[in-house]
């Protein structure tokens, strides 16, 4: 006799995690702050900790109000989960099931492709332009009677481009309003182009728009699990009915709070990371590296080939990256230090090569 394993998991693969980074090596894998947290943001969760035997207040009302006032939206369209990735499978949870599409661009975040077969319905992949951007001409074609929703990673995973305010505008128009268009704003606090901010003003105005941000990346707080989405009404109750309770901690909570509270200080580090990330793509292509421009906290190489060769090379000089085999490799904005080996590792290449 064997388990019973739900029809369809077997096409589901497992995420894979940026790789770890061995003891003093830059860890430039997962797009993570290269910055330690905020010394306000480590008072506040330390003050809580001696209240961790409760549990924390499921709705997140304190957050979603402070986020609701940000944005000046009803904070019942606000939802939280631990992490946008669990967003983004809320949203999918909430509109799509067996037999529905979900449509997104491929290469983008690993994770869509896996959460849309959760769900148990069918991803539908729309491959990049030739300058690694969403295709939305191309999405929108792939747009059938059993959509139900379409992702736009903007500034998009792994690839950095972003799709300009006026052509997400004209895809949003385009698209039927009877399928969700998430906008998953992920990396927007790097983008120094007119999409930023795109995602909320199209919330605004069209009645299918969802967007998704996260406390993970520019705010610095991966480890704590913490995400939100604005959603329009519906979606947002559905959202609360398939999420897993008490999925967002108190102190996560907490720190995402004090987070919004110090965004100046952020806004500093912020600047730093896009200035690093503007320095590494140029250290790349001096080198005669295809690097591609980016607007997020990482660029991408598309290095097909020599995807291997640009991995190695960088780790045998204590830089750790996330290789895509035979596409390319994603090299995650860091400190002055982690770039300042990126071009140590480069030179000593142009050296021996
Ligand atoms: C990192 C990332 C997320 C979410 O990260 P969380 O840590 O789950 O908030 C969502 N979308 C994209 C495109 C990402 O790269």
């Amino acid at each position: 006799m064997t388990l019973p394993s739900r029809p369809g998991l077997e096409a589901v693969p497992a995420y894979r995690q940026g790789r770890s980074a061995p003891e003093g090596a830059s860890k430039l894998s997962s797009n993570e702050s290269p910055h330690p947290p905020l010394p306000a943001v480590v008072r506040a969760v330390q003050e809580r900790l001696g209240t961790i035997n409760r549990y924390p207040d499921m709705s997140a009302a304190a957050l979603r109000d402070d986020l609701a006032a940000r944005y000046d939206v009803d904070p019942a369209l606000v939802t939280v989960g631990a992490g946008s990735v669990e967003l983004a499978a809320q949203l999918i949870h909430a509109v799509a099931g067996e037999g529905d599409e979900v449509i997104f661009a491929w290469r983008s975040f690993e994770a869509y492709p896996s959460l849309v077969r959760i769900a148990g319905a069918t991803p539908v992949a729309v491959p990049l332009t030739a300058e690694h951007a969403h295709d939305l001409d191309a999405m929108l074609a792939a747009i059938t009677p059993r959509t139900r929703a379409i992702f736009v990673c903007n500034p998009n995973n792994p690839t950095g481009t972003v799709v300009g305010a006026a052509d997400l505008e004209r895809f949003v128009a385009a698209v039927p309003r009877d399928v969700l268009v998430v906008i998953d704003e992920a990396y927007v606090h790097f983008d120094r182009t007119d999409s930023f901010g795109a995602g909320i003003e199209l919330f605004r105005r069209h009645p299918h728009v969802a967007v998704l941000h996260t406390f993970s990346k520019a705010y610095g707080l991966a480890g704590l699990r913490v995400g939100y989405a604005i959603s329009p009404r519906e979606v947002a109750e559905n959202q609360r009915k398939v999420a897993v309770p008490f999925g967002v901690t108190d102190l996560a909570q907490v720190a995402a709070r004090a987070s919004l509270a110090a965004e100046e200080e952020l806004a500093a580090r912020i600047d730093e990371v896009v200035a690093q990330r503007d320095r590494l793509h140029d250290l790349l292509t001096d080198a005669g590296w295809p690097a591609v421009p980016s607007q997020a906290n990482f660029v991408w190489v598309a290095a097909g080939e020599r995807t291997e060769e640009l991995e190695a090379l960088l780790r045998d000089g204590g830089v750790i990256t996330r290789a895509f085999p035979g596409e390319g490799v994603r090299i995650s904005s860091g400190s002055v230090d982690d770039i300042d080996r990126v071009a140590a590792a480069l030179v000593r290449e142009a050296v021996t090569a």
